[in-house]
């Protein structure tokens, strides 16, 4: 089987979202479909400064650090040709899988491991500025949290208007662009509005790694 390109496979603790605080083994995949000014992984694109690694090769590094938790994360995981392989893998070895997508992308893998899998598969969806918001419709039902970065762009209408194509109840969560204080106090403006007006209740959680300078 063709080698898999991967950035980066590390023992953290979760450092994002609805799972802060869980220790997690990440595998940063190389690639992304987008480029957001932001971004604070542009390593993992437009670089040859990945490793080929085989399937086995990935799974034994997973097993060394012994969490229960393993992150697709990247760049886009969807992008990696990788993805398919390392995420029926991962859920056949029984771990909890944690995707965090930009939401463009989707693979029908998602659907076939999902009626078995479903407790174990935690999809973290957030939508970019730099894709209109885009989510591709077929990845919808599989999302159980999103995640909007809280930067000069948003908008609630962007809010909202994501929120429209979600039928099932998801984790909500607003996240200051790189811990900016001044996004901090934009993010609890919109999370203000978004209950009295909207009846919507987000959380407001910063990037805790960045915050003890970790991985
Ligand atoms: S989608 Fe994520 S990894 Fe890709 S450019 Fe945007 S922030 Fe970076």
């Amino acid at each position: 089987m063709e080698k898999i390109k991967i950035i980066e496979i590390f023992d953290s603790i979760e450092g994002e979202g609805s799972l802060i605080g869980y220790p997690v083994t990440f595998i940063r995949l190389e690639g992304c479909n987008l480029r957001c000014s932001w971004c604070d992984t542009k390593y993992s694109y437009d670089t040859e400064n990945y490793k080929l690694l085989s399937l086995s090769e990935i799974m034994l590094l997973i097993k060394e650090f012994s969490n229960k938790r393993v992150c697709l994360t990247g760049g886009e995981p969807f992008y990696n040709k990788g993805f398919r392989v390392l995420f029926e893998e991962i859920l056949k070895e029984n771990y909890f899988l944690i995707v965090e997508t930009n939401g463009t992308l989707f693979d029908s893998i998602i659907k076939e491991l999902w009626d078995n899998y479903k407790n174990k598969i935690h999809l973290v969806c957030s939508p970019k500025p730099f894709s209109d918001f885009y989510i591709n419709e077929k990845l919808i039902p599989y999302i159980k949290e999103l995640k909007f970065i809280v930067d000069e762009f948003l908008k609630i209408e962007n809010i909202l208007d994501v929120l429209d194509n979600f039928k099932t109840d998801l984790s909500l969560i607003l996240q200051p662009e790189s811990n900016r204080q001044d996004m901090f106090e934009k993010a609890r403006k919109l999370q203000k509005e978004l209950l009295l007006k909207n009846n919507l209740e987000f959380r407001i959680i910063p990037q805790v790694h960045k915050i003890f300078n970790i991985d």
